[in-house]
């Protein structure tokens, strides 16, 4: 733990050393080997399944994400330059995303990754119960995010999941089911770490119905909103809650193989995500133009939640902890 926090320590020096340094930190605040004090205690990290950056943030206007481009925005920090530069599938970013690590894993929810989760390391490093950690998916085939088969963490320190039709960890129930439950989830729990997937935007995306895939932007704008709403409605989790707004993966640039139909290759359709994140140690109103990847958000969450993961590759975000 205490080697950990003092790489938290050195992550949070870059702006002292670039000469970003804000008045109020002194030298003496930031040096290598005392541990950092951070307001949050809960992290959720959103994910709004397979939205293109052309329809999101990559459109000025906004139409599409009013709620997230004119409301949320302001709230937090966007990353304009957020990347999946792995495997751009939907079970590939999520592994991502909960792991650490890339890994070109099978689509279909019948394999698992083959390293621990963040879920994993906070459950047994902080000895926390099961229900202060989920796993809210409406795809069914997420279910695998909950487990490893690194034999050393098989079947140990898993998170609590409520995935697919009734939490069965099958079917792709549509978001409208799941969200009035994930919500209660997260009111009655108070998970320490929560991932939520919505699947809305891809469905309608692979049916090839740009009509409903726009609508399921909007509507999925508007949930995140309300999340938000939730969060600072909660006398706990208010001033505590960070919330990460991000995506599995984009779609197939226009003119590109089947367009915004279909994903999973290389191009900058695929790779090109977004983050926007919003949080007591997030800066409000800001834009940060600096290449990250969805490896490195779970490498901040880890560093803020004092966990350490031997396993992951990412490295920490500093704009993520007010640095
Ligand atoms: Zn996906
Ligand atoms: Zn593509």
């Amino acid at each position: 733990m205490r080697k950990l926090l003092a790489l938290c320590s050195l992550i949070a020096l870059i702006p002292l050393l670039t000469g970003f340094v804000k008045k109020q930190e002194t030298p003496s605040t930031l040096t290598a080997g005392t541990s950092i004090a951070f307001k949050t205690k809960y992290h959720i990290i959103l994910v709004l399944d397979g939205p293109r950056w052309s329809e999101t943030f990559g459109d000025s206007s906004y139409q599409y994400i009013p709620n997230m481009g004119r409301i949320l925005k302001k709230e937090g920090t966007l990353f304009t330059n957020f990347r999946n530069e792995g495997s751009t599938y939907t079970n590939s970013g999520h592994t991502a995303l909960c792991t650490g690590v890339h890994q070109n894993i099978p689509n279909n929810g019948k394999k698992l990754p083959k390293n621990p989760s963040i879920f994993q390391y906070l459950i047994k490093q902080r000895k926390l119960d099961k229900r202060k950690a989920w796993i809210l998916t409406s795809k069914g085939k997420l279910e695998m995010l909950a487990n490893t088969k690194n034999k050393d963490w098989w079947n140990t320190y898993m998170p609590s999941t409520y995935c697919g039709h009734k939490g069965s960890g099958i079917g792709y129930p549509d978001d409208h089911v799941g969200w009035p439950i994930f919500k209660s989830i997260i009111q009655e729990h108070k998970p320490v770490l929560t991932l939520i997937n919505l699947l809305n935007i891809d469905v309608w995306g692979h049916a090839n119905n740009w009509e409903k895939y726009l609508t399921s932007i909007r509507d999925l704008d508007g949930m995140a909103l309300d999340l938000w709403k939730m969060i600072q409605q909660d006398p706990e989790m208010k001033n505590q809650t960070a919330l990460y707004i991000t995506n599995d993966h984009g779609r197939h640039l226009d003119g590109h193989k089947d367009g915004f139909k279909s994903h999973g290759d290389g191009c900058e359709g695929c790779r090109h995500i977004s983050l926007l994140a919003l949080g007591p140690d997030i800066a409000k109103n800001k834009e940060v133009d600096r290449k990250y990847d969805q490896v490195d958000l779970t490498a901040t969450i880890a560093c803020m939640l004092g966990v350490e993961m031997s396993t992951g590759k990412g490295k920490a975000i500093p704009e993520l902890m007010n640095r």
